[in-house]
Parts: structure tokens; C-alpha cells; sequence
């Protein structure tokens, strides 16, 4: 037997923990679903194609950090380290395409094969959204509003910022890339080894290094702003128009790319320093080339996923979970009757929690552990009498209700 510890970078998700993280969902779909987004749901492991192919070859994603596996039948199968991917095979398998525009918002786990710290984990969790067949900027313009009245539903708005910029069109970003291995080329000497082999592989990633000596060479690249296409330029000028008019701020970063190969145009994320080193809250950005990379038609694309964890250490206090009736009989003569009432009372919707067994006073404490508002006690007085004693926990009050009024007398509870 393996020591009873969870894998490395795995996290059980207990009581309070589990709260925030069902908040920050449903708080998330609530919202998506008011924006016209609808649930989709695919499943956690794929062919290892449908990621490879799709988020790039020479991505970290791809060449360090996928759970990858072959499996009984010796299918090659990747946990899935994102959302995209999956939703858009899923659109391609199910022939969704015909009823462009979609709209999605999933939630769910990921796996990446990660150093875990804080923030950062091997299983983690990701609310995301994709919008597909629209190529005009109101898309992008149309997923950062959700993303940002989500934060601001979850109280998290006023921590964040958003960061926006573009990578431009292909032939931008061919131009781009020629200036900037020129300049790189230069300084080779200072950059990582991870650096290097992006220099030859895909340079604009080191743009998103976050080694301290790469920085340092970053800071004085060509920006990506100074090589747009005027086709891409204007694009760009829309979606920031758009996030205007909407009283959406922003800065421009044009440091900012995205991990994945699938991205063009506009790439943002919503940032915090309230969580160290790991700040990224929301990401995402266009992908217009993805759809086709999949062997489907041009469609353009553009999504964005959050992590839950990181979303979840910043709200404020976890959501307050109900405070149960605590049904306690006194004796074991009592036990049944107590039985039949808790349950009468919980399809009345009133929570109630039961102790099974043990004193009186070990189940008193127990109410109290679970943060009951109110013991309802069965003795046999009252058994004989047909009530029972209800007692305020908070102010220690009691009172006697006959019991076929009680689920009207603590529905003021409920
Ligand atoms: P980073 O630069 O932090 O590695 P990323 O670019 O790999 O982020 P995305 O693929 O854009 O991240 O994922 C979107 C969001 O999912 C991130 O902003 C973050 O909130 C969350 N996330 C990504 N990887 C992890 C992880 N290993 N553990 C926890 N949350 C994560
Ligand atoms: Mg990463």
C-alpha cells in the first residue's frame, strides 16, 4: 500500500475548500448563462493527438507537462491540461458547427505535470469559456465582459487588472518574429538554455520566460505593436474601443503572450499580486487557426479559463455554509421518533443534521460543531406530550412547539 498521502501536487478538496470552489462555479455559470453561454461537459483524458496537435509541438504544455499514457487497449491518451482542445473536438465530433456561433462555459480539472507550489498544481481546476464562429472583435470584446463580471461577482474585481494585447495576424506576426530573432541573435549569450531552444523552435515564447536574465534581455525587444498589419491594427483599435465603451479598463502589455501555439490577435489576462509569484487569474485570448489545426473549416475562436484554486484563495469568505436544525432525541426510546421528524423536516427544505448515537451532551456539542441555529430536543416528556423543546443555540432560548407545527415554527430558520 502506497503511504496515505494524495500524489504530489494533488489536493483533496475538504468541506471549506470544496465550497469556494463550488461558489466560484456556480457564481461562473450563473453569469455565463445570463451572456447566452451554454454547459458543456467532455471528458477528462483524449487522444493524445487532440492536444498535441493543437497547442503546439515545442509548447511546455506539450513537451513537459502532459500526464500522458498508453492504455490497456494501447491507446495513446492525454489527461487533459486544458479546455479548448476538448470543447472544439467535441464541436467537430458532434457536428455543432452548422449552429455557429457557440457558446460554452465548462468547468472542471485539469492536469499538467508541473513543479507544484503555491498556486500552482499537477490536478488543478479551470472555469473557462469559448465562443466559436465569430471573428469580429465584439467576440473578444463579449468574453473579457464575462470574464470580468465574474471577478467582480466573486468580489475579486477590485484585485485584478487586466492586461491586453495582440499578436497580431500571421503575416504580423511573420515580421514580428524575423525582427525579433534578429534581435535575440545578438544576445544569445544571456538568454536560458529554455531560451535558446525556444529561439530556434518559437522565439516569441521567450517573451513569457520568467527567468530573471531572459527579462532582462526582454525588455529592450522589438514590440509586437510596431509590425501590425493595418487589417491587424484595426483590430485591435475595435476590441479596445469596445472594452471602452463597456467602462472595461485595461493596460497594454505587449510583453504578454499566450503558452499555446493556437493563439492570434488579442491575448489577455487578468492579473493580481495578491497571490505571489502566481498571479494569473483569467487568461485567454483568440484562436482562429484552431478549428481548421483540427481538420474542421476556418472558424475563428476566442475563450479565456480561470484557475479555481487561485480564484478561490482570493475571495474574501468562503460563502457560509446553512445552518442545520440539530435533531437530538434524549434516550433510545426517543431514536425513532427523532428519525421520522428529521426527515419530515427535510422535505419541508429545512436542513437538518442528525449525530446518530452518543450522549446527550456529546450530541449537544456536536450542534454545535455542525453550527446548528437551533437543537430541537426529544425527551420523553415530550414524547409523551407530543412536542418538542426547540432551543436557540445563539441565545440559549427554549421554547415547547407541539410537534405537527414545528416545520412551520423553523421555517424562519431555513
Ligand atoms: P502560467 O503562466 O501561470 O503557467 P498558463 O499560461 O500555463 O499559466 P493557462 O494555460 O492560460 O495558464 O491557464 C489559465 C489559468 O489556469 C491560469 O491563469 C491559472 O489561473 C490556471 N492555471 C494554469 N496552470 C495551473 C496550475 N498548474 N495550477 C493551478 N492553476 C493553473
Ligand atoms: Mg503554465
Amino acid at each position: 500500500m502506497q503511504k496515505l498521502q494524495p500524489v504530489r501536487g494533488t489536493h483533496d478538496l475538504l468541506p471549506e475548500t470544496a465550497r469556494r470552489h463550488l461558489h466560484v462555479i456556480e457564481s461562473g455559470r450563473g453569469l455565463a448563462e445570463r451572456f447566452g453561454y451554454q454547459p458543456i461537459d467532455t471528458p477528462i483524458f483524449e487522444f493524445t493527438d487532440v492536444f498535441q496537435r493543437t497547442l503546439g509541438e515545442t509548447s511546455d504544455v506539450v513537451t513537459k507537462e502532459m500526464y500522458r499514457f498508453t492504455d490497456k487497449g494501447g491507446d495513446d491518451v492525454t489527461l487533459r491540461p486544458e479546455g479548448t482542445a476538448g470543447v472544439v473536438r467535441a464541436v467537430l465530433s458532434n457536428g455543432l458547427l452548422q449552429d455557429a456561433p457557440l457558446k460554452f462555459f465548462y468547468a472542471g480539472p485539469m492536469f499538467r505535470y508541473e513543479r507544484p507550489q503555491k498556486g500552482r498544481l499537477r490536478q488543478f481546476h479551470q472555469i473557462g469559456v469559448e465562443l466559436i464562429g465569430v471573428a469580429r472583435p465584439e467576440g473578444d470584446v463579449e468574453v473579457i465582459a464575462l470574464g470580468a463580471e465574474i471577478l467582480k461577482t466573486l468580489g475579486v474585481g477590485g484585485q485584478v487588472t487586466l492586461h491586453l494585447n495582440t499578436l497580431g495576424d500571421a503575416e504580423s506576426r511573420a515580421a514580428y518574429r524575423k525582427a525579433l530573432v534578429a534581435y535575440l541573435d545578438g544576445r544569445k549569450g544571456e538568454l536560458s538554455p529554455d531560451s535558446l531552444t525556444r529561439l530556434a523552435l518559437n522565439p516569441m515564447r521567450i517573451l513569457d520566460s520568467k527567468d530573471a536574465g531572459d527579462k532582462q534581455v526582454v525588455a529592450d525587444a522589438p514590440r509586437i505593436g510596431d509590425f501590425l498589419t493595418p487589417a491587424a491594427a484595426a483590430f485591435f483599435a475595435s476590441v479596445r474601443s469596445g472594452l471602452e465603451s463597456l467602462d472595461l479598463t485595461y493596460t497594454v502589455d505587449d510583453r504578454l503572450v499566450r503558452g499555446l501555439d493556437y493563439y492570434c490577435h488579442t491575448a489577455f489576462e487578468f492579473v493580481t499580486d495578491a497571490l505571489g509569484a502566481q498571479g494569473t487569474v483569467l487568461a485567454g485570448g483568440r484562436y482562429d487557426g484552431l478549428v481548421e489545426t483540427m481538420g474542421g473549416p476556418p472558424t475563428a475562436g476566442v475563450g479565456w479559463a480561470a484557475g479555481i484554486e487561485r480564484l478561490a484563495m482570493l475571495l474574501a469568505a468562503p460563502p457560509s455554509a446553512p445552518r442545520p436544525v440539530a435533531v437530538i432525541p434524549v434516550g433510545d426510546a426517543e431514536e425513532a421518533l427523532a428519525f421520522g421528524l428529521a426527515h419530515r423536516l427535510r422535505l419541508e427544505g429545512i436542513a437538518v443534521d442528525i449525530g446518530f448515537g452518543g450522549s446527550m451532551k456529546a450530541r449537544m456539542k456536536r450542534a454545535g460543531r455542525v453550527n446548528a441555529r437551533v437543537a430541537v430536543l426529544l425527551g420523553e416528556t415530550e414524547r409523551a406530550r407530543g412536542v418538542a423543546t426547540v432551543r436557540d443555540m445563539d441565545t440559549g432560548q427554549q421554547s415547547e412547539v407541539p410537534l405537527d407545527a414545528l416545520a412551520r415554527h423553523l421555517a424562519v430558520f431555513r
